[in-house]
């Protein structure tokens, strides 16, 4: 399987898998650059899988449809561009022979889901949408800190090596903070050169994988004393594990 980011908008990535011959796209934003890689690579389009209800995510949705006939799956209770097959927590769902594992992890929007698959032969792949960043996460839109932090320690579980499609690239921003929230932490100073090289080479910094944000990533790491202690001192109301991950949070929000 070929694992693609096509670059959409100024910072999206549709995600598509392919075989070679057949092919399925996440969160299509835009028909365009999915359009232009089916046509590079001689592709059909079979699966398009949507993570939540944000224009970014789905307005290619309707015309990739129309012009490939593939099959459309989405988050159980969010405005979709129906037709839609819908899919909540526990569900499974399979596109060109893989079997993917729902997962619905509220927090960015309230009825977001990401998409797992075991692969055999291949490292696990993680489809989460805007949930989890490489670096950071979703801005909580609808749902509470407390809904995030349980979406998020729900990835931490997954394995280590799994790859982690994010469909923004926001890394450089997010390793910015990273680096003031846990200054400390060496891994985020040589992960920053690590992808500040990739994108001076226009490359993007995505897959990551979760054994790379546990080490990094603070939103995962607010249980831990060296993320806490800084967010203490920025704002005491940070002392339980979800009241450091809602002040994390709100801290990322501001800085410049
Ligand atoms: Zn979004
Ligand atoms: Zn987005």
């Amino acid at each position: 399987m070929t694992l693609l980011p096509l670059p959409a908008f100024t910072d999206n990535y549709i995600w598509m898998l392919h075989n070679g011959r057949d092919a399925l796209v996440v969160d299509p934003g835009d028909a365009q650059p999915v359009l232009d890689a089916l046509q590079r690579y001689s592709l059909t389009l079979r699966c398009i899988l949507v993570t939540h209800h944000h224009a970014d995510h789905t307005g290619g949705v309707h015309i990739l449809r129309e012009t490939t006939g593939a099959e459309v799956y989405g988050p159980a209770a969010e405005k979709m561009p129906e037709p839609i097959l819908r899919l909540g927590d526990g569900d499974q769902v399979s596109g060109l022979g893989i079997n993917f594992q729902v997962m619905h992890v509220p927090g960015h929007t309230a009825g977001h889901i990401a998409y797992f698959a075991q692969l055999t032969g291949e490292t696990p792949l993680l489809f989460c949408g805007d949930t989890l960043f490489s670096g950071g996460c979703g801005r909580l839109f609808e749902g509470t800190p407390a809904q995030m932090l349980t979406s998020l320690e729900r990835f931490a579980a997954l394995p280590p090596e799994t790859r982690v499609c994010c469909t923004h690239e926001y890394t450089l921003g997010n390793l910015r903070f990273a680096r003031v929230a846990e200054p400390g932490n060496a891994d985020i100073a040589n992960y920053q050169t690590h992808c500040q090289q990739l994108r001076d080479a226009s490359r993007p910094t995505l897959p990551s994988s979760i054994g790379q944000e546990l080490l990094i990533n603070p939103f995962l790491r607010s249980h831990l004393d060296s993320v806490a202690r800084e967010v203490q001192g920025h704002d005491p109301m940070g002392v339980s594990a979800e009241g450091v991950f809602a002040t994390l949070r709100q801290w990322k929000n501001k800085f410049q």
